[in-house]
């Protein structure tokens, strides 16, 4: 069987390092920049950077809509800490009006932004996950953590008592930057669904 194509979001962010990853997952893995380049892929990764700069590039180049439109129409998307905050339903602290991060609803969550940062700035933890053998080790940098989750999700990691990693159906989410530590084992699980 062919290799699937999951695109990875470069509006901004760390673009290079989810497809590195994604490459090593065993995926067909391309940059995503314009409604052409969306339309070929079968799944897409919206990696870490700032939600906020993100959604407003999303608004630049014309792509919120598609966007919102393929996830909608099940397009299975994997989003790392900004990328978390974006696949989410509700925001809090989404920022100022105008200016604010974007949700696209593809997870049934509400997402707090910097909830961590406010507490410690970056940290690093490893945790249990959730279908991962052994403790996988987190990079969390400025990132959020999520509130509250419906019922159709499922919550695969926590970091003390807060929710840092979940999935719904084939969409997953991640508080942390598993594309920074050289650990393919999330990358992989994403991978793997999509076959
Ligand atoms: N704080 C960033 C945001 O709001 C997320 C940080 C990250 O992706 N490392 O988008």
């Amino acid at each position: 069987m062919s290799a699937p194509r999951v695109g990875v979001l470069a509006l901004q962010g760390d673009t290079r390092e989810h497809l590195a990853a994604l490459r090593e997952a065993g995926a067909d893995a391309s940059t995503v920049r314009r409604r052409a380049e969306l339309d070929a892929v079968d799944a897409l990764v919206i990696p870490g950077g700032e939600s906020t700069a993100m959604s407003h590039l999303l608004r630049e180049f014309d792509l919120l809509e598609p966007l919102r439109a393929r996830l909608a129409d099940g397009m299975p998307a994997y989003g790392s800490c900004a990328g978390m905050i974006l696949l989410a339903s509700q925001i809090l602290d989404a920022g100022v009006p105008g200016r604010a991060a974007e949700p696209l609803g593809a997870i049934d969550m509400a997402v707090r932004r910097n909830a961590f940062g406010r507490q410690v700035d970056s940290f690093e933890e490893d945790l249990e996950f959730t279908g991962i053998d052994g403790p996988v080790h987190a990079v969390f940098i400025r990132a959020p953590w999520v509130e509250r989750v419906g019922d159709d999700v499922e919550v695969l990691a926590t970091a003390g008592e807060h929710i840092v990693a979940v999935r719904q159906g084939r969409m997953l989410a991640t508080s942390f930057h598993p594309e920074m530590t050289g650990d393919r084992r999330v990358h992989k699980m994403f991978v793997n669904s999509l076959s």
